[in-house]
Order: C-alpha cells, then structure tokens, then sequence
C-alpha cells in the first residue's frame, strides 16, 4: 500500500458531465480521481428513446474503469446500469444495501417496458439490454452500508500495491437506498450529492450528510427555478390533499396521483395510511401497480433496515391495496370515487398513468393530482401547464385532449429545497461547485446565488460531454 502512483497519472480530478443533454436527464457523471477511473451513477434519459436515451459512455476513452457506484434506483440514475457493465465488465459496481433489494426489480422492469415500447410504439433498439443480462450481471454487485469507507480501485492495482481511493455512502433521504456519494483520495475529495431530501418525508427521515466537507461538490439543482412560499408546511399541504380527494370523492370522480413506484408511491401511502387511521379520509381500497407493490413491500420488509418514520406501519397491512396489471385497468370503471396511486409520475406513453390520464381529463368529475416532480415535455409536465378548457398535447400531436378535469399541484417533493443546497455549499465549502440534474432556469438560479454567497468558490455547469477540470 502508499506507493502512489507515477507520472501524469497521479493528482487531480477531471469530472465529465454524461447526461445526453443540458437538463435534468440522465445522470452520469466519469470521475478521473488520482489516476483511478469511477462512474457515479449511469442513469437514462426520461424523455428520450433507444440509444438516445444513454449516457455518453463513449466519451470514456479508457476501457479501464475501476468501478461504477449508485446513489440510487431510480431510472435517471440506474436504468443504463447494465449498458455501462458490458462496455466495462472489470468495474466493480458498488451501492447501498437497500439499493442492493432494489436495483434487479428495476432494471428487469425496464426490460419489459422496452420489450413493450419496441413490440408497441417500433423503436428497434429496444430493449437495450436482456432479462440474462441483468441476472449475469447482479453476480458482481456489491452492497454497503451507509457510513463505512469502502476502497473502489481495481484490484489490478491493489495487487501492484497502489493506495485505494474510497467512497462512503451517506443516507440521502430521497428514496429507500438513496445515498450522497463521498470520495476521498490520498490528496482529493469530492462529494456527490446525487438526489437529496433535507426535509423529513413522512417514511423516509432527511438526508444525514453533516460534517460533508470536500474539495469538489457535484450537486442537484431539481429545484432551482421554485422558491418556497413563507408559511409553507407540509403538514398543511397534506390536508389540502386530503380535502382535495375528499371533493373528487363527493361527486363520484376518480382520484389519479401520478408517482414513481418506488419512493412516490409509499410516501403517498404512508400518508394515506395516516389519513385513514385518524379519520381524515375514509377507509377505501388503493389501487396500485405491480411494481409499486413490489417496492411497497420491500419497503415494509426492510423498515428495520431504514432510517424513517412510523417504524411499525406495514403499508401493505395498513391499506387494502388491490394491484391492477394493464388488462384490469382497461376494463376499470371511473365512477364511483376510486383513488389510483399509479406509475409513471410523468406520465410516460405506455404506462398506466397515462391510460388513466387519456379516460380522465376530459371528465370535469374527475381529480389529478401531482405530487412530485415531472420534466416539462412529459405528459405529466404538458398537462400541468395547460389551464381549464385549454388543449393539451397529451399523447403527442395525434391525442390533443381538452383539459376539464381537476387538476392541482401538491408540494410533498422529494428533493432539496434550493436554499437548503444553498446551505449545503456552505457547509461542504468546496473549491469547486458543478451543477447538474437541473433545467436551464434551476441553473442560472444556483450560478448567480452561489456566487453572490461565496465569491470564493468556482461554479462550473457542465452540458453534455463536458469536462471540469477541479
Ligand atoms: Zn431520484
Ligand atoms: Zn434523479
């Protein structure tokens, strides 16, 4: 060990930004640390398809990576996974344990999906990778927990006797699993903020990233563009949700709230789950997808595991929780007051919250509810910004829908608020700030508010391909 290694190799960090574009995305980010070679995450692209959709893992020029590592199982973060493990089949691949019960789940799904997106909509690429591929490959997976110093070099180069960086995961707070990456060096340090919630959920506890400090910050910025209104709680905000559901129920609508299955969807079931036990909703059934349930379950199983909330609420005992596949949500009758906690949370093509969508918007009975964040050339994300009566692009051109349905907005993010990033900067009190995950306008935002609050700090956007020499 502590040789250290020669020439131009060692010292310094480079970090290239992989997203295929300047927006929230995919998230991908290839580390040059010391003369080691990590990928943080290697997520797709929400709105894009096929190939276009993958991080540009062709702008790493070695075939030497030492390891790949995962904040969490999210599609924008993990979906690429096994894309990223044949073109670097020696990397070490290493995530949090909860990821570690979660990550096949995900990526066997989307599978399916791209079977279904190829078989449906004609993209040939698809699937981008097989159901094989993800059973081989969970043969190399490597799960830890948080806070514990873990080495990632390959162990070509442990056997040469060079000196591991390591990487620590800390609770990120966003979804089960969910984990800030911290990477030290002999000289280096960087951290990762991958998706972050500082505030408590109503499972999930906020993030424990105190006493992060680094030389390199590479941070979210989700919510940039969106500041918080004074007095806002979210205690009050689960109560217009509930008066809102309460409204839809009284005329017979349909409730849909569009959610991710994993972390969405049991936040909103906890918090249903509470409603119903003090009153303030009736005792109903939940509709929900089979993945959703899975991850619920999951969920329920690993609570001691979990750093959270109401302990002993077993969601899937708490709730009647009846899981429709797509052949049941077709024939589903809308009346009668039904509550549908369904995926995708933007919406997508193919997914049941879209066929829901297609039979709700036009019923002015009917209530959608969003409660998360959705990219704005989604469905989800088109059917926000269009006002009552107002056309929506729903499907793309051939399926503009006239708006006549409730529709309102709920503030239970899942990210960091961006004053709260702010703060982080400060506390982190890096050299060097990249901003990433973010639209244009959640961008400018951290650049100019970074600036003015520490002028001592470089800020660096990254776009596609690029490369910040820290
Ligand atoms: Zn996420
Ligand atoms: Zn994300």
């Amino acid at each position: 060990m502590g040789f250290g290694l020669a020439g131009e190799e060692a010292g310094g960090v480079r970090i290239t930004d992989l997203n295929p574009a300047h927006d929230v995305g995919a998230s991908s980010w290839y580390v040059e640390f010391e003369g080691h070679r990590l990928l943080m995450d290697a997520g797709v692209h929400p709105k894009r398809e096929g190939r276009e959709s993958l991080p540009l893992f062709e702008r790493i020029q070695s075939d030497e990576l030492d390891a790949i590592a995962i904040t969490h199982c999210h599609h924008d973060h993990v979906g690429g996974l096994p894309v990223a493990v044949r073109r670097f089949p020696k990397a070490h691949v290493l995530m949090t344990e909860l990821s570690y019960f979660l990550v096949d789940r995900v990526l066997h799904n989307s599978v399916n999906v791209m079977v279904r997106q190829r078989d449906e909509l004609g993209i040939q690429e698809y699937p981008l990778f097989t159901h094989t591929e993800v059973d081989e490959i969970e043969a190399i997976f490597q799960a830890f927990r948080y806070q514990r110093e873990v080495e990632w070099a390959s162990f070509g180069k442990l056997r040469a006797g060079h000196r591991s960086p390591t990487v620590e995961f800390l609770d990120a707070g966003h979804a089960l699993g969910s984990a800030g990456l911290m990477v030290r060096g002999e000289h280096e340090t960087l951290f990762y903020t991958g998706d972050v919630s500082f505030r408590d959920q109503t499972i999930l506890k906020g993030a424990r990233f105190e006493d992060v400090q680094a030389d390199v910050l590479v941070m979210e910025t989700t919510r940039g563009a969106r500041g918080v209104e004074p007095g806002f709680t979210r205690e009050a905000e689960i109560e217009r949700l509930a008066e809102a559901i309460r409204e839809v129920q009284a005329r017979k609508g349909a409730v849909l709230i569009p959610v991710f299955a994993l972390g969405r969807t049991q936040e909103i079931l906890a918090l249903l789950a509470l409603l119903m036990n003090s009153g303030r909703l009736p005792r109903q059934s939940v509709y929900i997808g089979g993945l959703g349930r899975v991850f619920t379950e999951i969920y329920d199983i690993q609570a001691h595991r979990t750093h959270r909330h109401h302990s002993n609420l077993a969601l899937t005992e708490a709730l009647d929780l009846q899981v429709l596949d797509r052949r049941q949500l077709e024939g589903i009758k809308l009346g009668g007051g039904r509550l549908f906690v369904m995926t995708s949370g933007m919406m997508n093509r193919n997914t049941a919250a879209y066929e829901l969508g297609l039979r709700m918007i036009e019923d002015e009975r009917h209530g959608i509810f969003f409660v998360g964040y959705a990219d704005p050339a989604t469905p989800a994300g088109k059917l926000r910004a269009a006002a009552h009566g107002g056309t929506v692009e729903f499907g793309g051109q051939d399926r503009v829908l006239t708006r006549k349905c409730d529709l309102r907005e709920f503030d239970l993010t899942a990210h960091a608020n961006r004053d709260e990033l702010l703060d982080l900067v400060g506390r982190v009190s890096p050299k060097t700030v990249i901003l990433g995950h973010g639209e244009e306008d959640a961008r400018a935002w951290f650049r100019e508010a970074i600036r003015a609050r520490y002028p001592r700090v470089r800020v660096a956007d990254s776009g596609p391909g690029e490369t910040v020499e820290a």
